[in-house]
């Protein structure tokens, strides 16, 4: 197909080995996030959306003119998890598609339980977080803003879809007229997937990996999972068995040089243990450590990501039994 109009004049929209690739624009750091969208055997196949904001639906409805369909085309809306450059309009493009929302399992679970709250936003909020917070001695002040933000910075940009329909980790899709298996992989989001064809030797690899920047592996305090450093290298050692696989990010260009990438990132994840490893001397709490590994701006959530990166190292010392970790309930502190 032979794509012309504005978008694809501006790179917003491309056609790359048979997907569709929508470039959406984000109010976060990391500025944009890629979208897809492919003709399946039922109907056509969206990946992901982008933030709920005026420009990532006008996008999306001159993508479609661009490519020749309409919404109704659209029957399936696959999210590869639920943080606001991925969810983000899809309560939206449901109402428009009549199509339902897939999502994993976990992930619905986690986003009820941290995410769409139809009490009370700020009190629901607070008492799914506030005890985890206090537990790694996150600062109160800091509790109180992330609850600010989150209400009045986040949210808005990915409420609830109306219906949304679990998929579990093995699964098969349909996109383009090939299988595609589901591969939950909990870091970054507790129900994050992959979508991977081995015949066709492709990977969406949603945020496991960005071309373009690094992406954390972490979601704290919004995760039930511990040892996420762990399961990160586990899936690094799964995805170096894929080979040379074509990815397609969430984030920046598709790339074919995987290994590669997964080793710069377990290299950089080796040496922050590194520096862990040097800084606990005899008792620590995730608190106290954080701000003493990364460099902070003023800005909640990367005190959140730091927090949540800093335990996901102690965790796994601990595991390793280099670290000692000592739950008191209220207070959690790893220890030589
Ligand atoms: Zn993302």
């Amino acid at each position: 197909m032979i794509l012309k109009g504005e978008l694809t004049h501006h790179g917003i929209l491309r056609e790359e080995a048979g997907y569709f690739i929508i470039r959406q624009s984000m109010p976060y750091p990391l500025a944009e996030n890629n979208v897809f969208l492919t003709e399946s055997s039922e109907g056509w196949s969206v990946i992901d959306i982008g933030v709920d904001l005026p420009r990532t639906r006008e996008v999306w409805e001159k993508a479609l003119q661009e490519i020749g369909i309409s919404f109704r085309h659209i029957n399936q809306i696959y999210i590869t998890h639920c943080h606001p450059d991925h969810l983000g309009a899809a309560r939206w493009l449901q109402q428009m598609a009549e199509a339902p929302v897939f999502m994993l399992e976990e992930e619905i679970r986690r986003a009820n339980d941290f995410m769409f709250f139809t009490a009370d936003f700020a009190e629901s909020y607070r008492k799914a977080i506030e005890t985890e917070c206090r537990r790694q001695s996150f600062s109160d002040a800091l509790v109180d803003e992330l609850i600010r933000s989150w209400r009045d910075d986040v949210t808005p940009l990915f409420p609830r879809p109306e219906l949304m329909v679990p998929l579990v980790g093995g699964q098969t899709i349909d996109l383009r007229g090939e299988k595609f298996e589901i591969i939950p992989t909990p870091v970054h989001a507790d129900g994050q997937f992959l979508l991977w064809n081995e015949k066709l030797n492709h990977l969406f690899i949603a945020d496991f990996i960005a071309a373009n920047s690094y992406i954390h592996f972490s979601d704290w305090p919004h995760t039930r999972r511990s040892n996420l450093l762990s399961s990160l290298f586990e899936d690094i050692e799964r995805l170096l068995s894929f080979g040379e696989p074509r990815v397609f990010p969430g984030h920046g260009e598709s790339f074919n040089d995987l290994p590669r990438r997964l080793q710069v990132l377990r290299q950089r994840h080796l040496r922050r243990l590194d520096k862990v490893r040097q800084l606990v001397r005899s008792e620590v709490t995730v608190g106290e450590l954080y701000p003493q590994l990364y460099e902070l701006v003023d800005y909640v959530h990367l005190d959140r990501i730091a927090a949540g990166e800093t335990l996901g190292y102690l965790e796994y010392l601990d595991y390793m039994g280099e670290l000692q970790k000592s739950d008191q309930g209220d207070r959690v502190t790893f220890r030589r």
